[in-house]
């Protein structure tokens, strides 16, 4: 039980790499409000998951965010830790190809909802006088990859964002780190496989970018999330860390 009775927000909890997180955290004792903008998925999500809450919200949004924090609050007493998850991708997109308004979303869901929740959550998480935010950031956020202008450039921000706060909330006891994973099994990289028409041969290209030669199932994503939350990390803070089998040592 790595976080008994600890309070936790984690956004885009309605699946995927979100949705792993929350079952391990409840595992460990975690009382878990899970966010999303898809109510239907929130409720599917909510069946496997014990004594957790759904709170509808889009983290582009200031107002959603404050009703996140304080609804969350409202039904657990406090917030310990808040995994700052959501995010979007649109692929196959240098800078020309690019639209403003694309380039706007990206960093709205990826690295907006980041400063907006923080700042909601951080009158909380203060109080609790040991308290954790991550944040997720890719791969993608510490090298360079043809297609993702706009995503590259969002996850790099979030690194960099995470470093801020670290050091901006460190006195506080308020530590800040972001995970970078590598391909992983969600919604989100199905969506990609679609993209190039043989999805079991993208899986196979997919896969063979990776030194380990295999993408990340959703668990093991969310057992680096569990050890940046708990007191197993105490002293880690401001940190980036690639989960990526391999593909950053190159
Ligand atoms: P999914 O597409 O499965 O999940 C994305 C989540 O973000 C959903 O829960 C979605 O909920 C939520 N979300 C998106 N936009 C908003 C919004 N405006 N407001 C609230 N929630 C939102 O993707 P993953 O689980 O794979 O991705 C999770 C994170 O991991 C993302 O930040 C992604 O960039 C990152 N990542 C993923 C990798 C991968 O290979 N899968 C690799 C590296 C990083 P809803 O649609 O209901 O709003």
């Amino acid at each position: 039980m790595k976080l008994r009775d600890k309070v936790t927000i984690i956004t885009g909890g309605n699946r995927g790499i979100g949705l792993a997180t929350a079952k391990l955290f409840i595992e460990n004792g975690a009382r878990v409000a899970i966010t999303g903008r898809d109510e239907n998925a929130g409720r599917a999500a909510l069946e496997s998951l014990h004594d957790a809450i759904f709170i509808q919200g889009d983290v582009t949004q200031n107002a959603d965010c404050e009703r996140i924090v304080n609804e969350t609050v409202r039904a657990f007493g406090r917030l310990d830790i808040l995994f700052n998850n959501a995010g979007i991708i649109l692929r196959n997109r240098n800078v020309e190809a690019t639209t403003e308004e694309e380039w706007d979303a990206t960093f709205d869901t990826n690295v907006k909802s980041i400063f907006l929740m923080s700042r909601a959550a951080l009158p909380h998480l203060r109080k609790t006088g040991e308290s954790a935010i991550i944040n997720t950031s890719s791969y993608v956020g510490l090298v360079g990859f043809p297609g993702l202008a706009a995503y590259a450039a969002s996850k790099g921000a979030v690194v960099n964002l995470t470093r801020a706060m670290a050091l901006d909330h460190a006195r506080e006891n308020i530590r800040v780190n972001c995970i970078c994973p590598g391909s992983v099994e969600t919604d989100m990289i199905h969506a990609a496989w679609k993209l190039y028409g043989n999805t079991a041969e993208a899986a196979r290209v997919w896969a063979a970018k990776h030194p380990l030669n295999r993408i990340a199932a959703p668990d093991e994503i969310a057992r680096l999330v569990l050890f940046l939350a708990s007191a197993e990390s105490s002293f880690i803070t401001g940190a980036a860390i690639p989960i990526d089998g391999g593909i950053t040592a190159g």
